[in-house]
């Protein structure tokens, strides 16, 4: 087929801005190339595609980014700025998309404008939604996409899907991954992990304080969202508990990751998945997590890592201590089975197909 991907208008492919929507998009363009189709990705200026992805076309645009809706009020308006990316997105895929001759397109942003296009758009719009709900005018959009036609509609877990009001069982379609480039790590050093944006959805403190607990370092990796929210989870613990790593590229990351005995996985959010936590799986890390949201679905409780009740830290440091019992194989096993590229690639056409019919 000939499928336009179009990217997040929140920031560039590669500058870390789109959080797990960066990866995805890697590693559906890198799937879905390796499974024969021809692809284009539509992403903001200055993005940067991977070298899986190389066979691509890159189609940009520029423009102000988009507010991420998980930083809005759940009542608020929709909004666009005036001279928006995600407007230029969607004007530029529907007027030269048909001509392109795209079969599909799949949009991976969490935007109302897409969704509110999709019965009159000239050629067939696939949402992948990566998130749960956020804001209230996406609840409605996603609602009314599906009663529309739920086919086109598809979520990374069965648990972020039940934020919706869909008429019939989701499209699930989990994420995937480059087995190739998280090598495995047998033999963990005293450190805990912690990866994502540091924003308060994502629930640093806890994970911060439970390293405390156990007098354990926790390295920390990822874009700080929100300067004011890392140095009060910094004051909150004694000093030298969190080292912060920065937001690095998926190889040094994983490299630096898989040195840990386990990543800690706190959101106080329902997380669509968690792109994080089968990451450091890949790497034989266990996860240690809360059962709540994405997280709560991917982790194999006592066999890749352990759950623990949402919000309690007490639980969530003795389970730390208990990560030892968990096989840093096992880890390892089970992304290869259920989260590689291929695997993802194969769902998502299989997606397609069906809407198309
Ligand atoms: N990440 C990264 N480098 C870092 C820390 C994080 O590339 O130093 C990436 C990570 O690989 C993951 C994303 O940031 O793909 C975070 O995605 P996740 O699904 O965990 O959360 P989101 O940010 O989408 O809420």
């Amino acid at each position: 087929m000939r499928i336009l991907v179009v990217s997040t208008p929140v920031g560039a492919l590669g500058s870390g801005r789109g959080g797990g929507v960066e990866l995805t998009a890697c590693a559906l363009v890198a799937g879905l190339l390796a499974r024969g189709h021809r692809v284009t990705v539509l992403a903001a200026e200055e993005s940067v595609l991977p070298t899986s992805c190389l066979a691509a076309e890159l189609w940009t645009c520029c423009g102000s980014s988009q507010t991420s809706a998980q930083h809005q009020q759940r009542s608020a308006a929709i909004t666009m700025p005036a001279d928006g990316l995600l407007q230029a997105f969607w004007r530029r895929a529907l007027l030269e998309g048909p001509g392109a001759g795209f079969e599909a397109v799949i949009n991976l942003a969490y935007d109302w404008l897409p969704l509110w296009l999709t019965p009159l758009a000239p050629l067939p719009l696939f949402h992948l939604v990566s998130m749960g709900s956020v804001s209230e005018a996406m609840d409605l959009a996603i609602a009314e996409l599906a009663a529309w036609d739920h086919r086109r509609l598809a979520f990374h877990t069965r648990v972020q899907a039940e934020d919706f009001c869909l008429p019939q069982a989701p499209v699930v379609l989990g994420n995937g991954f480059d087995l190739d480039a998280y090598g495995f790590c047998a033999e963990p050093e005293p450190l805990l992990g912690w990866a994502g944006r540091v924003a308060p959805e994502k629930g640093l403190e806890d994970a911060a304080a439970a390293a405390a607990q156990l007098g354990l370092p926790l390295a920390v990796w990822g874009l700080v969202e929100d300067q004011a929210y890392a140095a009060a989870v910094e004051a909150s613990v004694p000093a030298g508990t969190l080292q912060w790593r920065g937001f690095l590229p998926t190889n040094q990351l994983q490299q630096q990751l898989g040195h840990c005995q386990a990543l800690l996985n706190t959101p106080k959010w329902n997380e669509a998945y968690g792109n994080v936590v089968v990451e450091a799986l890949a790497c034989g890390v266990p996860v240690v997590a809360y059962r709540r949201g994405g997280p709560g679905e991917l982790v194999q409780h006592g066999l890749t890592g352990l759950l623990v009740e949402p919000d309690d830290v007490t639980a969530l440091a003795a389970a730390v201590a208990q990560v030892g019992a968990i096989e840093r194989r096992a880890c390892r096993a089970w992304v290869e089975a259920n989260a590689t590229r291929a695997v993802l690639a194969e769902r998502v056409e299989a997606w397609l197909l069906a809407g198309l019919t």
